[in-house]
Order: C-alpha cells, then structure tokens, then sequence
C-alpha cells in the first residue's frame, strides 16, 4: 500500500490519540475500541459502555465517544480502579485485535475493495441515516463483509440530521421533528489531505460547484466513508444537500443522488482508492456509472468501448417493485440540477436521457434511476426469488427481444445479520448448546440437529426471558410516550397493568406504507381483534410502531386511524404503538416478540428482512405468501396467507378472514396449550424448526457468499 494514501487512517488515528489523552493510561485501549463499531457486535461491547453510565448512554444516544468526552475526571479514575471493568476492557480488546488481524477473504488477498455506494446505511443506533429495511440491509452487509474479511468500503452521505424522530399528537397524527448530529462528536474522523486540510472535492450540482468532503467511519474491518457537503465553503442553499435523508423536495433529493454517484466516485479517486467492483445498492447511486463514464471518454475511450467498461465493474441490487423507489424525472429537472455535468459527459444529453428511459427517445416517458443502474451494469439481481420475478416482469420492456423469463435479472434473497439482530440470551442458549464457534457453523450441515437437541425447556426460558425484557421496555417507553402526548391518566395507566410478561405478544413493526396494510388489523371479520385482545383466559397483546414518510400523507392517515381505536378498554391495555420505530428499539422488538405479523399486498414486498431477525429469536412468523416468506415457508415453520389474485377489496377481505382464523384456532390455543411442566410443547417444536431451517438460509454470511459467488467474482 503506498504511503501516500490519503483515505483517512491516519486523521482517525489522530481522533483516537486526542481521546486517548483525555483518558487514564490504564483506559488507553477505550479510545481505539470506541472509534471502530466492531464492540456493537461483540458478545459484551454494548455493555461494556452501559455498565460505564447506563443513565448516561441512553442520554447520548448510545455514542461511546460523546459517552467517553462526557465522563467527569472522578468517574474515569474510578473505573481506571475497578478491576472487573478492566478485565471486562481487556477481554473487548483481545477481541477486537484478534478480529481485526485476521487475514483477508482467501483470493481477495490482491484485490482492490469493492465499493458499495447506498443512499443510506444502519448499522448503529448512536448514527441515524437510515430510514428503514434499505439502510439496515446495508449495514449489515458492512458488518458482515467485515467478518468475513472480504475487502469492501462502503460509500454514502452524512446526512447532518438523518431521519427524522416520531412523535404523534393526542389525535394520532404524525409529526416529525430533526436532531442536528453533532459531527465532531461521532466516532467519525474528517478526511484531511497531505496540507492537513480537509480533503476536497468539487461536484458540478444545479450550475454551482458544489465543495465535498468526507469522514470516515470503522464498521469493523470494513471503511464507511460520508460524504458532506455542510460547511462554510459551500453557501446557505447547497449546504443543505446533506441535511436530511429523503428529503420531500425531489430536485433536492437528484442533487443527493448526484453527490453519492459523481461524489463519491470522485472522492474514491481522490483518496487514490480504484475499487474492483461498484455495486450500486438500489438506483439512488446510479449516477456514479456516468461519472466513470466521463473520466474513460475524457481519457479518450470511444463511448460504446467506455460505457461496456463502466459496465464491466458495476453490479445491482434492485429492491423495490414500488413506484416511488424507481424515481423518473422530467428532462427539465434533470437539466436544472444535472445540465452542468451532463456538459461534462462527453456525449450528448439526449444519449444519458436514453439510457434512463424504457422507450428510448421518447421525450414525454421521464428518465428513471433504475434504467440508468440496469443499462450500466453487468449483473441486476431482486432481493428474493419473488422480487426476481417481478422486477423481470417490470423491466422486461427494457428488453424488447426477450421473453420475460430470459430478462437479466436474478435474485439474491437479502439476509440479517445474526451477531447483530440475536439478542444476549438466545445467544448465551446456543453458545452453551452448540459451542463458541456457532456463529461460524450457521451454514455448516448439522446444524439443524444440534438446534433441535437443545432442551425444549431450556430454549423456552430464554424466549419467555426475551418477552419479559421487551414487555418491560413496552410499559415503560408506552408511558413516557403517552405521558408526553398529553393523554389523560387512565389510558397512561393503562400500559403498566396490564401489559403481561406471560401473554402471547404479537408484533408488526415496520415503515408504514400503504401496501403493508397495517390497517387489516382493524378489519378482521366479527369484531376479531377486540375478540382476540380480551379472550380471557388466553388472549393476546400487540405491539406496533413504525414511522410514516413525512410526506405520504395516506400513510399518516392511516397511522392516525389505527390510533382512533385506543378508546376501547381491551386497546388501550393490550396494544401499544411505540413511537419512534429506530435502532434504539427494533432489536427488543424483534427479539421479544412471539409471533410476527406480514401483510403487504403481494407482489409489493420485495423482501421484507425483519421477520427473519423475529426467527434468529425463536419468535415465529404469521406472513403473507410474498417476499422472502415466499421461498421460507414450509408448513410447519410459521403460518402463511395465500392472498388470492384478485381486486385490492376482495383480497383486503380474504386475507383479514384468514388472519382471524389463523389467530384464533391455531396460533392461540398452541401457545396456551401446556404440559403437566408448563412448556408448549407444540409450540417449542414450531420454534426450532423455524431456527434450525431458516437461520442458516436467511443470514447476511449466506447472502454475502452468494453474492461474491454470483455478483463479485
Ligand atoms: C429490519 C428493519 C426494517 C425493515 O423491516 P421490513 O420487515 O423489511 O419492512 C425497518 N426498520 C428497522 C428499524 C429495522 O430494524
């Protein structure tokens, strides 16, 4: 590696030197443990931090280096004192290293990384620029890259106030308010050049040249870099490129785009990084083909010779058969804001409009970022069998001479990662059961056996465990969210007596977009769900949350008529919608919960991934036939809705009926149903099969092979 590399080790070096400065010697090793986010996914690093403070970390948002600059002088001697927090710092560390030294993926060993460019990244509660499943797919994909030591940097925008918080009013409406991140307090190093400046780039954006910098975050052995564009060398209007992810104005959002595509492939260059592959997760990046385009002209490559080029290094992942996820723009927008780059491409315009439209020259269609990505890249694949399908059929008229079946689009179904989304005690159960080395044997043959050896009484204690840890948390935050929405005394009451730490708790926590349909709930036939939440002596709890997009105004409304019905008794003391649906809360949601509700339109779910994190926790799946449920389900590893191809009203009706069924003479009466030693038998049996069948099919580790198998090779 030449010394010369300016790509940000050596200035987080230096934000890692000025921590440690401010700490006693024998609490060096916290400063480089707090600026790499690999202790987020070690057994022990989350509590390491919290045992520091846990009043603290909640309040700084679970930022190990603000929680570290926080601490008074008292505080950092006395835990430079407590032998057990020492040998706790020791054991994070050893791990950490060891992790970090590995060598690289064999036959990696020469390659240049791959670059994975993302509108948004989740990975970690304490930087919130992600809004949902998208995001979350990509931080995992960070985090697992990292464990499998394959060379990969991530590329996307630092968005200074990232998504926006939830909050809803008395009446259930959605309002949303932004938290300034504060980024000289992130584990976040700015890029500097070989003058100590931050190093800089220029992109042509909206006829201004707009100044780029970027930061460098550690997702274990995997870079992140964030591109910025909000500081004072750029004026009031541009700055604000990066200041919200998926804005509502939608010029402003091509300007995003424009930054991830021609920025980031700009600052790469800068940096002296040439990736191997750009793998363009979902259209947004699109626009990073045209800037590579560009450098191969200007280098004097014929344009068919450059765009076969560009081509040749790009892949992509499709993920959503929704329209407002393939965003097309009229030919004037994309003047305003991209004119000045198109100047700059080396062909005319009309030649980039084309290959954004599924009809070339036709000036009315408008030019979508999804053309853009398939017609410069070598390889597209969906996010599941179904979504393969269906994005073929979708984009089959951009291949006029093909068959549906042949169109160049395959699939590689997405999976979580288990280290991440396994909450302590499930993890604790398998390391006692089937040794330390699991989590690398997920994939190996005999795991589904050594799963179904685990005692059924032991495997249940940890999910009655796992419940009560989220029924706790339920009360609690459903207090504080009700007591500072204003509500009156009983129905803030309500939430501590009767939430219950041994009842069947259900959940549906995701976006709320229309095509999810939360609203099925309030449609089950006979008064089903209020049925359901008081069947005494075997009834069930629900727990929603899930934000809105600021500007769909269907979905909010729909959020605010589910709301209307906590005035019924049973509601207010059986449902809870948890507000603010983020990293924060997601893992005790998914973790806790004994079933998991699904119930998108069919085909619109090109996925869906948080039912596979509900499986990694022994919770259960009750889906519609779609996305990933799909090519999981087998009979006995959950419950599935075949939703009849049909008008929306007539399935709405079908599906709601089968719920209801479903709910009431299976799911209900085989979690109630108990031996002489209080364990469902049935039930537990349901449990394992779903582990050990679908843990190792739907994990990122699986999902990544493939991907370096079918996508990186
Ligand atoms: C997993 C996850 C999602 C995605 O959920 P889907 O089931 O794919 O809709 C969204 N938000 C958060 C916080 C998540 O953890």
């Amino acid at each position: 590696m030449s010394t010369l590399l300016r790509d940000g080790q050596n200035d987080l070096a230096d934000a890692i030197a000025n921590l440690r400065d401010r700490l006693p010697v024998e609490l060096a090793p916290l400063a480089r443990i707090a600026f790499n986010y690999r202790w987020s996914w070690m057994p022990g690093g989350t509590e390491l931090f919290q045992r520091i403070d846990a009043s603290l970390w909640r309040e700084v948002r679970q930022n190990p280096r603000t929680l570290l600059e926080a601490l008074t002088p008292r505080q950092l001697q006395a835990l430079a004192q407590d032998p057990q927090f020492i040998d706790h710092l020791s054991s994070i560390v050893r791990a950490c290293d060891a992790d970090l030294q590995r060598p690289v993926w064999p036959g990696a060993e020469a390659h240049q990384p791959i670059a994975y460019f993302c509108a948004e990244f989740g990975f970690h509660a304490s930087l919130p620029i992600y809004s949902g499943g998208l995001g979350i797919l990509a931080g995992d994909i960070l985090k697992v890259a990292s464990d499998l030591a394959l060379p990969m940097i991530g590329v996307g925008l630092f968005y200074r106030q990232g998504y926006f918080h939830q909050r809803l009013d008395v009446w259930g409406w959605q309002h949303e308010y932004w938290v300034d991140l504060p980024f000289d307090r992130m584990p976040a190093a700015r890029v500097t050049d070989a003058t100590g400046q931050p190093l800089a780039i220029e992109v042509p954006i909206r006829g201004r040249s707009i100044v780029t910098h970027v930061w460098r975050v550690q997702v274990g052995r995997t870079t992140l870099y964030l591109l910025d564009v909000d500081h004072e060398l750029n004026d009031v209007n541009d700055r604000w490129i990066t200041a919200r992810l998926y804005v509502g104005d939608r010029t402003i959002r091509l300007a995003q785009y424009a930054l991830l595509g021609i920025g980031g492939i700009r600052i790469l260059s800068a940096m002296g990084i040439t990736p191997s592959v750009i793998h363009l997760n979902e259209g947004h990046a699109a626009l990073s083909s045209f800037e590579r385009l560009r450098q191969k002209i200007s280098a004097g490559q014929e344009f068919d010779a450059a765009l076969a080029a560009v081509r040749n290094e790009s892949v992509f992942t499709t993920h959503t058969p929704v329209a407002a996820g393939n965003e097309g723009y009229h030919e004037q927008d994309i003047e305003a804001v991209l004119g000045d780059f198109l100047d700059s491409l080396g062909v005319s315009h009309q030649t980039f409009y084309d290959l954004g439209r599924v009809t070339p020259g036709s000036p009315s269609e408008p030019v979508n970022i999804t053309p853009l990505a398939l017609r410069t890249s070598k390889a597209a694949i969906g996010v599941s069998r179904r979504h393969g399908e269906v994005a073929r059929h979708m984009w089959q008229p951009l291949w006029p001479d093909r068959p549906v079946a042949e169109v160049p689009i395959g699939h590689i179904t997405n999976g979580v990662h288990v280290a991440s989304w396994m909450l302590p005690p499930m993890q604790a159960l398998l390391r006692k059961h089937l040794g330390p080395a699991w989590p690398y044997q997920v994939m190996e043959p005999d795991f589904a056996e050594r799963v179904k050896n685990i005692p059924d009484e032991e495997i249940w204690q940890v999910r009655c465990t796992q419940r009560h840890q989220l029924v706790e948390m339920t009360r609690s935050k459903s207090i504080r969210d009700r007591l500072s929405r204003g509500e009156e005394a009983e129905y803030v009451q309500a939430a501590s007596r009767t939430f219950h730490p041994d009842t069947l708790t259900v959940g549906f926590a995701r976006r709320v977009a229309t095509y999810k349909r939360l609203y099925l709930l309030s449609r089950l036939p006979e008064g089903g769900l209020l049925r359901l939440l008081s069947d005494s002596p075997r009834p069930l709890q629900l727990i929603l949350a899930g934000k809105a997009h600021p500007a769909d105004h269907e979905a909010k409304e729909e959020l605010r008529n589910r709301f209307q019905l906590k005035h019924a008794r049973e509601i207010g003391q059986r449902v809870a919608f948890l507000v603010d649906y983020d990293l924060r809360i997601a893992p005790a949601i998914v973790g806790g919960v004994d079933l998991w509700l699904n119930l998108p339109r069919p085909p619109l779910e090109a996925s869906g991934t948080s039912g596979m994190k509900v499986v990694l926790n022994g919770g259960l799946n009750l889906s519609v036939l779609d996305g990933w449920w799909d090519e999981a389900y087998d009979g006995e590893n959950g419950w599935a809705i075949r939703s009849p191809d049909a008008d929306p009203q007539t399935q709405d009706e079908h599906d709601a009926r089968l719920l209801f069924e479903l709910l009431e003479t299976q799911v209900l009466p085989m979690f109630y149903e108990r031996d002489a030693g209080g364990i469902p038998r049935a039930w537990v049996q349901r449990m394992k099969h779903s582990m050990a069948t679908l843990m190792p099919r739907f994990s990122a580790e699986r999902m990544m092979r493939d991907y370096i198998q079918q996508l990186y090779g």
